[in-house]
């Protein structure tokens, strides 16, 4: 490992100020990414700004009704929070289908969305990997990928994100508050990833030094909710594909639905193509189906995951499915 300053901050200002916007400063919370990573010298850091103390672990409710999270709230508290179980369950399964217990123990929610890729040639520093080297090519295009996107994806990387967490941040539409160096500013769950593009180093649209303080659900929305993850065993592993999913049904027909889509893209991935084509359609079988081939409209395998389309139409149909039968689901 290589030396680095060490830092613990006291206030996020304070924290914000000790980065300094520096491209060799990292934020350490967790660090249940970034040792990994500084262990492997991908990360190599001058300076380690410890943010674990900042007193951002308070979960309260907003006057809109919702919910504002500290972003130092471990993984953990969050899923087991009553206000949380009761009425945003899709958040609290997707938390508790990710990782192990140790490592939710550990994990902060603001950490949690800035994990970086489990692309394995991202993490093996003999390879070639645009996102860890860019210039050097893309190691998994034509190698071994099997866990990776089929959506979003560029010719210079093919990643995905592997947060389980933010999958359902996604459908429940949070904010992420952010404190930077000219102050505080608000930034919609969906405009803070990239997709990989020929930037593919670039996977966040924070500026160097933002801090995430705080996310914000707004109110439930109505319909029942659920996370469905498949995975290559039933615990401590990534997705393959996961959705979270929001379906309101009247009468027989959607009145409203979120969906999103984990371990398919760059960055957790709202289905937005899926969610018009549910809209004031039957419940039924066939308009999951239909929902889920919008969606996947413009999905492409890379050769050892092309079993991701077939499999990402099942899931999607049958977490809808699911949600829309009385007495089943969350
Ligand atoms: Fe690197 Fe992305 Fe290619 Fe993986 S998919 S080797 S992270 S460029």
């Amino acid at each position: 490992m290589q030396p680095f300053a060490y830092q613990r901050a006291a206030t996020p200002e304070a924290a914000v100020a000790a980065h300094g916007g520096r491209q060799d400063a990292r934020y350490i919370a967790g660090g249940t990414n970034l040792l990994d990573l500084m262990k492997l010298q991908i990360e190599t850091p001058a300076r380690l700004v410890d943010i674990s103390r900042l007193p951002l672990t308070d979960i309260e409710e907003t006057p809109e009704g919702g919910l504002r999270i500290g972003a130092m709230t471990d993984n953990t508290a969050l899923a087991a929070h009553p206000a949380v179980r009761s009425r945003y369950p899709v958040l609290a399964e997707a938390i508790l289908a990710g990782a192990s217990g140790q490592l939710r123990n550990k994990a902060s929610t603001g950490g949690n969305f800035m994990q970086r890729t489990r692309c394995g040639y991202f993490y093996d520093v003999a390879r070639p990997c645009n996102k860890r080297q860019p210039g050097s090519g893309c190691g998994a295009i034509g190698g071994h990928n099997r866990i990776h996107a089929i959506l979003g994806a560029s010719e210079h990387c093919i990643a995905t994100h592997p947060s389980d967490m933010a999958v359902a941040m996604q459908a429940l539409d949070v904010v992420l508050h952010v404190q930077g160096a000219d102050g505080p500013r608000t930034v919609p769950v969906d405009a803070l990833f990239r997709l990989p593009g020929d930037t593919p180093q670039l996977e966040y649209t924070l500026e160097p030094g933002e801090l995430i303080t705080a996310i914000e659900l707004p109110p439930a929305p109505g319909g029942r909710m659920h996370y469905r993850k498949v995975r290559d065993r039933a615990s401590y592993a990534f997705a393959l594909v996961s959705v979270a999913a929001v379906l309101d049904v009247s009468d027989g027909q959607v009145a409203g639905a979120r969906v999103a889509l984990g371990g398919v893209a760059h960055k957790p991935w709202r289905a937005r193509a899926a969610e018009a084509a549910l809209v004031g359609q039957p419940a039924t079988e066939a308009t999951f189906l239909a929902a889920a081939d919008a969606e996947l409209a413009p999905a492409r395998g890379w050769g050892a995951n092309d079993f991701k389309l077939p499999l990402a139409r099942r899931v999607i149909a049958r977490t809808l499915a699911e949600l829309a039968q009385p007495n089943t689901g969350a």
